[in-house]
């Protein structure tokens, strides 16, 4: 059966696996990178909500995957 519980992710800033309840994802819009129409791209960057070094980073507007 699944379970959510024993999924895993990669934080992409520590590029360590963590349990699901330990990873946030923070989504945002990177269309200008593309001279695209704000909505066309969005990232998805996912984090150690545990961690505020990792929640800093990802939620930096710069940081790009
Ligand atoms: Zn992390």
């Amino acid at each position: 059966m699944f379970d959510p519980a024993n999924l895993e992710w990669r934080c992409h800033i520590c590029r360590r696996m963590r349990p699901d309840s330990f990873i946030s994802v923070v989504s945002s819009d990177t269309s200008h990178d593309y001279d695209l129409p704000k909505g066309s791209v969005t990232q998805n960057v996912r984090y150690c909500n545990d961690s505020p070094s990792c929640e800093a980073a990802a939620k930096n507007p710069t940081y790009r995957l």
